[in-house]
């Protein structure tokens, strides 16, 4: 019944998260029924940032310069690395406000019975990295779940023989929760709480 463009744009919109098949029309009749100017603009974001956003060379986040804002911020405390396994749970973090060092984003967390091991998740770039900075301690703030705790012991196990105290949030996160949708104060207190692993 739709056109064939429209049901293209239908199906398209529903590689977003959330988005079933009514809504996904409802957002395409949207855009060329009521607001094309948005659509315009969206299309044209959605190209550039396509075109010209890569990843951090030293914390893996998105962003369209070599390094990171965050990264090349000088008032970021050096020393301090903190490891999260995904860019929400880093939002989640700063906008908690009380971490001032820098960040290592893994592509999620350990997964083997998915075939997702060290290589998949960025682990070695994780090592290279703390060869090339004045790391102190590395702090693994990954999820509390059975994937984040396997991935923390993981990376803390690699960390043993090295000059760098390590260090996993723990007091006030719930277990079995994300980071991401714990609320600021719980967050900031979890990382003043967080347990010296050696
Ligand atoms: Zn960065």
């Amino acid at each position: 019944m739709h056109s064939k463009l429209l049901e293209q744009l239908i199906q398209s919109l529903r590689c977003l998260p959330g988005v079933g098949p009514k809504s996904a029309q409802r957002m395409a009749l949207h855009l060329m029924e009521r607001n094309r100017n948005g659509a315009a603009q969206l299309s044209e974001v959605l190209r550039e940032a396509l075109d010209r956003l890569g990843r951090c060379g030293q914390c893996r986040a998105l962003t369209e310069e070599p390094v990171c804002r965050l990264c090349s911020n000088p008032a970021r405390d050096q020393s301090l690395l903190c490891v999260v396994g995904s860019p929400a749970d880093m939002f989640a973090i700063e906008q908690a406000g009380s971490y001032r060092g820098l960040y290592f984003l893994l592509s999620g967390h350990l997964s083997p019975i998915d075939g997702i091991g060290p290589q998949e998740i960025g682990v070695d770039e994780l090592m290279a990295l703390l060869d090339s900075r004045p790391v102190q301690e590395v702090i693994l703030a990954n999820n509390p779940t059975v994937e984040g705790e396997a991935t923390a012991c993981y990376i803390s196990g690699l960390l043993e023989n090295r000059e760098v105290a390590v260090s996993r949030i723990a007091h006030g996160v719930p277990v079995g929760g994300e980071l991401e949708y714990v609320d600021g104060g719980t967050l900031s207190h979890a990382f003043n709480g967080r347990l010296r692993l050696r």
